[in-house]
């Protein structure tokens, strides 16, 4: 089992669901599932804080999806 990590905002209280990195090269922040490490560059968000997620100006973002197997309404 993976260790659960907390959203990175402080206020927040929530389960990370997503990892949140900034790619600076390319203006980027890549939205992803959550990572198995924590990485220097990247935040944890919970679901909430991911879905609200706005890139800074200039800066476009990159939603890449959970895996079909974390898909609760997928299958049948
Ligand atoms: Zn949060």
């Amino acid at each position: 089992m993976s260790t659960l990590r907390p959203c990175s905002r402080q206020t927040c209280r929530r389960p990370a669901v997503a990892t949140l990195t900034y790619v600076y090269a390319d203006s980027m922040a890549v939205l992803g599932p959550l990572s198995g490490a924590p990485e220097p560059h990247s935040y944890d968000l919970c679901e909430v804080h991911a879905d609200r997620l706005s890139a800074p100006q200039g800066w476009s973002v990159l939603r890449i999806s959970a895996p079909a197997d974390e898909a609760p309404l997928f299958g049948a």
